[in-house]
């Protein structure tokens, strides 16, 4: 299966366990834990109740991005919206997207910690934001049931025929492939003073959200890294 959830910050090791039942559940068995606060903890296994299975399989990591190195498209999951506009969608688009997607490589759903919810630094690495509607007065689910909320949707979606996918040349680049090229752009556009060491974040941010929007093939994204290291070589020869 294509389809990986990622509890970002998890305080309660409980929800960790609640997260492993729901998505057995639905017939998912990839689970990735950024920074836990307890894990392994008894409180998981108990609530997991069968699905133990996916806790012992889980993979433990310390950053968002290490939990998505092999993803070609990413889903961040919010309560509320947002200062700066991501685009949106509901758990039902959501999840016929993220079946679509599937067909290409990794997909993935990012849910965050209990009480803050997801950084705008983890909605960096996300193609788009997903929001459970909910009473606009009362708008924060409980963690695992957010999760069964959207796998209950992949479920559905999965039996639904959704064509051969996205026709392209090649596949998407992943999550990997395109933090190194924000990074080398990044580094370029300091090296050329276009942008400010000082305050890089929102012009780094309205640039990914036009290849967030492009969503580049492999061979697209390498156009780009030669770009860049076409302006390297310049610069330093000059
Ligand atoms: N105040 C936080 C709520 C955190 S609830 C926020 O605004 O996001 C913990 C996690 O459960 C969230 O990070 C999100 O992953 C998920 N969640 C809770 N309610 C949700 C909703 N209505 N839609 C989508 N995800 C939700």
């Amino acid at each position: 299966m294509s389809i990986r959830i990622v509890l970002v910050g998890t305080t309660h090791p409980g929800n960790i366990g609640a997260v492993a039942r729901a998505m057995k559940n639905m017939g998912l068995n990839d689970l990735a834990l950024v920074n836990p606060r307890y894990f392994p903890h008894e409180d998981a296994t108990a609530r997991a109740s069968g699905a133990t299975d996916v806790l012992d399989a889980a993979s433990v990591v310390s950053t968002l991005s290490e939990a998505l190195t092999d993803c070609v498209y990413v889903a961040g999951t919010s309560a509320r919206s947002r200062a700066i506009t991501w685009p949106s969608m509901g758990p039902r688009d959501c999840a016929e997207r993220m079946m679509l997607e599937g067909k290409k490589g990794k997909v993935a759903a990012v849910f965050g910690p209990e009480k803050t919810g997801l950084h705008n630094d983890d909605l960096d690495l996300c193609h788009t934001l997903l929001t459970i509607p909910t009473d606009p007065d009362f708008s924060s689910l409980n963690l695992a049931m957010a999760v069964q909320v959207l796998t209950y949707e992949l479920r559905v979606a999965s039996a639904l025929d959704s064509g051969p996918g996205f026709e392209s040349e090649a596949p998407p680049a992943t999550g990997d492939e395109m933090e190194h090229f924000y990074d080398h752009l990044e580094q370029v556009m300091i090296d050329l003073e276009f942008l400010n060491p000082t305050n890089p974040r929102l012009l780094m941010r309205r640039l990914r959200r036009i290849f967030i929007r492009a969503r580049p093939d492999k061979n697209e994204a390498n156009i780009l890294r030669g770009f860049l290291a076409a302006i390297d070589r310049k610069k330093e020869s000059s």
